[in-house]
């Protein structure tokens, strides 16, 4: 500005030609510079404002001349200013109560103004509003202040009342800082509340607070101020107007509400007309932490959420206008948590008799639970929609009449229809599901409507797509609300076919299963995870009789043995915690007998798709026969253990000609070591002598065909060459290859005994002999004798039949020896087997008359053979016909032949033989032990003899008997003999 000043500053010498112009000038001259600073005033000047110019020349225009300073001139400066153009303004100074006529022109960088004085006014040159003028005029006699200030705050004009109360002069503040004048400058507090509103209201904003002042000592005020910009036409701040009322005794009244307000326990606040908001109860202020003239105006905007600022100032601004409540749900913010909460604002207008709006009173309700429940509600309907959509369900919602009110999409799109179709009739769906599930359909959902039971049924939907039908489960359940009152269904349908399919799948095997293990020969169960039982079959139910309901339970005891149950309930456990089929046996109690039969239990897990076990399930199996039969095995085994180990027989076992096994006692018999029988040396057909081959083979034969051997006597050839007599008998175990198990007697102590009965056999009748030769001689010698002499002695004849009978006994006994040491010897000769039979039949018929003796039929040849010896046979079998047949009267012979054979029958009607006994006759010193025949004197050496002979002519002896009917022995004999 000093820059401008000097640039601007006229020469010397024209400045001093323009001083004296102006000095000359009539009227007070100023001069300012754009600052408002007076660069010049002439003499005139200082006479219309009373100080001399070198006090003001330098200084601020407005705060210099409080006699001129009005806001029509100080708006018609602004005016000059903006247009350049020179004004004219007239008005009554506020101090002297002159009117000053001032005419304005604009110089280089300031103005050019020149006051007179008027007596009075000139209304058609005034250029300031005189409705400003009636207004001050009008207020100066009520009680408020109202003043002109420049926007920097200068006070251009005040009423008279300010004036009076704080006893001070016009002039001693006209054009005085405002801020600085006496009613402010009692307390810095209320002079910078002044300073801001001045500074806000010289930006264009209408401000408005409540302080206190203080115009005098003793006097305070409460001052409610209101200062409001004026505006030129484009929109510049020329002025402002301040309003001051003295609230103190509202104040004092509001005082004692605010008292009563803040024993209120809740929130609240109370707001003046225009919709200043200007108390707050304690409580309000506890949460908020906000003093009142923190919060007052809008500075309750500080506590209130960012969001809600602008819409709830909105509202309240509204509901000021329109006089009507003020309701607002807005979240306020806690002073030490720092949280927010939900209130719900509302504010009645309090007004007067005429219905003027006093004062509004306005409470905070805390809603914070009901928000956040309508909020979770909120959200809860939200997620239920995104589920609802979601979820792999038909899901829909209707009203409490059954009317549809919302179906998810998946649902329209199944059955292709429109939500819209669905919601025009309760009974849209029906047509699409399977006519034969309508019925029940409509049946349980009017029901469920009815009652307000739950609905679940399973139907058919038909799929727009496929036009198939596919089975869902449709379920729906009624929504309450907190009286219970059903206000809506919500319902879901879910898509079950396949699952159907599965259970029907599951009902056939099930079924299939069921049959299986009705047919089963065991007893079956099946038992869930928690020991109970499922099912049994009936055969389980036969057996056990009642079954109690849990397997694994303390009831299960008395079904099994007392000696297994610790076992099975330990071994169940195990498997059904660790999932692993288990084996068991266990005696089980059948109901009807209480008898305990033997059974193997065997149970696996059936798992589910995921493996995971649903079931057990179990057979047991009645092995109470194989039971026994392994405990009768067992013994066996014991007793063939007990027989191998014995040392009486020896056993082993052959394959083939070869010993693959053998106890100890045979090879301590046969003198082999275990090491000979593991090497393979041991070969009983080697161990067997020539002459014994014939009789092996024989018992072979006899093994093949019965399984087993009849025990026969043979030699086994020892490891040391030795003989060693035996008595076998074998078992077979198979065919191919052979294999046999033979038991093996040591019979070398009864051969040697034997042995020596034959010796001693052999040496007495080789003893007996010849005294009896001698003997015979000598009766033969006194039978002559005596009958030369004519004498007849019976007792000779006696005496010489028992003497043949001694020696044909003796001659026997030798045959026998004789047979045993090697054979009889024989001679060859042409024999006459007619002749021979009938000498021999009528020797017979001489020596027993009991019986006849019949001879049948010829052989019409001639033998080469032993005559004696077959006389020998013959003899002897028709000895034995009449001996063994005490009550019979006749015994025949019949003779005959073929080309090849020549045959000879000896029949008799006697005793008869038994089958058993018939082949045993023809063993040396056999006979038959029965009493009858027993007491027939006989020493069992005649058959024995008898078939010797005929086996060395070749021939075959048999007999046929029938007991108590008789006999008949056949000799056939080989025509071409050659012995
Ligand atoms: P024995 O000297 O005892 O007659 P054998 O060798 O001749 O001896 O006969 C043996 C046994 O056969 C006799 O003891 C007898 O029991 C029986 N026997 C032999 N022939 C006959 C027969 N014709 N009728 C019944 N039993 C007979």
């Amino acid at each position: 500005m000093s820059k401008a000043k000097s640039s601007k500053r006229p020469t010397q010498h024209r400045s001093e030609a323009l001083l004296t112009l102006l000095e000359s000038l009539p009227g007070a001259l100023f001069i300012i510079d754009d600052a408002s600073i007076i660069v010049y005033a002439n003499a005139s000047a200082q006479s219309i404002i009373g100080v001399s110019p070198g006090t003001f020349v330098g200084n601020n225009f407005w705060h210099s001349t409080p006699r001129l300073v009005s806001p029509a001139l100080y708006q018609a400066t602004q005016k000059c200013k903006q247009t350049r153009e020179p004004i004219e303004v007239e008005y009554v100074s506020p101090v002297t109560q002159i009117w000053l006529h001032v005419q304005i022109s604009p110089t280089v960088g300031g103005l050019l103004m020149q006051f007179h004085e008027k007596r009075e006014a000139q209304p058609h040159r005034e250029t300031f509003s005189p409705d400003e003028h009636l207004a001050v005029d009008i207020l100066k006699n009520i009680y408020i202040g109202i003043g002109f200030l420049t926007p920097e705050g200068i006070l251009l004009d005040i009423n008279e009342a300010p004036l009076a109360d704080a006893q001070i002069q016009r002039e001693q503040v006209i054009g005085k800082p405002f801020a600085e004048t006496p009613w402010w400058s009692f307390s810095s507090t209320s002079q910078d509340l002044l300073r801001a509103a001045i500074v806000r209201a010289s930006e264009g904003e209408t401000v408005n607070f409540e302080t206190l002042i203080s115009p005098r000592d003793g006097m305070d005020i409460h001052l409610e101020v209101t200062i409001i910009p004026h505006k030129s036409m484009d929109d510049c701040v020329e002025y402002l107007v301040f309003v001051g009322t003295d609230i103190t005794k509202r104040k004092c009244a509001e005082a004692n509400i605010h008292t009563l307000i803040d024993a209120i326990p809740q929130l609240v606040w109370t707001g003046r007309p225009d919709g200043y908001v200007d108390y707050y109860n304690q409580r309000w202020r506890d949460y908020t932490g906000l003093s009142t003239e923190e919060a007052q105006g809008d500075g309750w905007m500080r506590c209130t959420h960012p969001e809600d600022r602008q819409r709830v100032l909105e509202t309240w601004q509204c509901a000021v206008q329109t006089g009507r409540p003020y309701e607002a749900e807005q979240r306020l913010r806690h002073c030490t948590t720092g949280e927010y909460r939900w209130f719900l604002m509302q504010a009645t207008p309090y007004t007067d008799s005429w219905g003027a709006i006093l004062k509004y009173i306005g409470t905070c309700t805390d809603i914070e639970d009901k928000k956040r429940a309508e909020q979770q509600l909120k959200e809860s309907e939200k997620h239920w929609r995104v589920l609802a959509e979601t979820v792999p369900q038909m899901v829909w919602t209707t009203r409490p009449d059954g009317q549809h009110e919302y179906v998810n999409q998946r649902w329209c799109d199944y059955m292709g229809i429109t939500v819209e179709y669905m919601q025009s009739n309760r009974w849209a769906p029906l047509s699409f599901i399977h006519p034969d599930d309508q019925a029940g359909t409509r049946a349980l959902w009017q029901h469920a409507l009815d009652t307000g039971e739950m609905y679940e049924h399973e139907e058919r939907f038909r799929s727009i797509q496929t036009g198939e039908y596919r089975w869902f489960l449709a379920r729906a359940m009624p929504v309450r609300n907190d009286a219970g009152q059903i206000v809506k269904w919500f319902g879901t349908i879910t898509d079950i076919d396949e699952q159907k399919r599965v259970e029907q799948q599951l009902k056939e095997s099930e079924k299939h299963w069921r049959v299986l293990a009705e047919t089963m020969p065991h007893l079956v169960w099946a038992v869930r995870l928690d020991g109970r039982l499922e099912y049994t079959n009936q055969r389980a139910h036969d057996f056990i009789g009642s079954l109690p309901d849990y397997m694994l339970s303390e009831k299960w005891r008395q079904y099994l043995h007392p000696e297994d149950y610790e076992l099975v309930q330990t071994v169940r456990r195990r498997a059904l915690e660790t999932g692993t089929p288990y084996e068991i046996e266990y005696r089980l109690k059948e109901g009807q007998t209480g008898a305990y039969r033997w059974f193997l239990g065997r149970a696996l897990p059936v798992r589910n798709d995921s493996g995971h076990i649903v079931k057990w399930l179990g057979t047991s199996t009645d092995i109470e026969e194989q039971k026994r039969t392994e405990e009768a095995l067992r013994q066996s085994q014991e007793r063939a253990n007990a027989l191998m180990n014995s040392n009486i027989i020896g056993i082993f076992v052959g394959v083939g000609g070869q010993v693959v096994d053998a106890n100890d006692t045979f090879l301590h018999m046969t003198g082999y070591t275990q090491e000979d029988l593991s090497a393979g040396h041991i070969s009983w057909s080697h161990m067997t002598p020539p002459e014994y081959l014939a009789r092996t083979i024989e018992a072979q034969q006899e093994l093949n065909a019965r399984q087993s051997t009849t025990p026969y006597e043979k030699e086994y050839i020892c490891k040391d060459g030795s003989r060693l007599p035996v008595l076998v008998g074998a078992v077979l175990l198979r065919h191919h290859p052979f294999q046999a198990v033979t038991f093996v007697l040591d019979n070398s102590a009864r051969k040697e005994l034997e042995q020596r009965k034959d010796d001693f056999i052999s040496m007495a009748s080789h003893e007996l002999r010849n005294p009896l030769t001698a003997l015979k001689l000598q009766i033969t010698l006194l039978h002559r004798q005596l009958t030369k002499q004519g004498i007849q002695t019976a007792a000779l004849a006696s005496m010489e039949t028992q003497a043949n009978k001694v020696a044909r006994l003796v001659e026997e006994l030798l045959d026998v020896s004789k047979i045993q040491a090697g054979g009889l010897e024989y001679v060859r000769e042409l024999v006459d087997l007619d002749m021979l039979v009938r000498e021999i039949a009528e020797t017979m018929r001489h020596t027993n008359p009991s019986h006849h003796i019949l001879v049948h039929g010829i052989v019409g040849t001639n033998l080469l053979a032993d005559r004696d010896r077959l006389g020998q046979v013959f003899t002897n079998l028709l000895s034995n016909a009449i001996k063994y047949s005490p009550g019979a009267k006749t015994v025949e012979m019949d003779l005959s032949a073929t080309s090849e054979t020549i045959r000879i029958r000896i029949q008799d009607h006697g005793l008869g033989i038994t089958s058993e006994q018939r082949n045993k006759i023809f063993d040396r010193f056999y006979r038959v032990n029965d009493s009858r025949q027993k007491a027939i004197p006989g020493l069992g050496m005649g058959l024995y003899i008898v078939a010797e002979i005929v086996k060395h002519h070749r021939g075959t002896i048999t007999v046929e008997s029938k007991v108590g009917k008789g006999s008949t022995f056949t000799v056939t004999l080989p025509k071409g003999i050659d012995v």
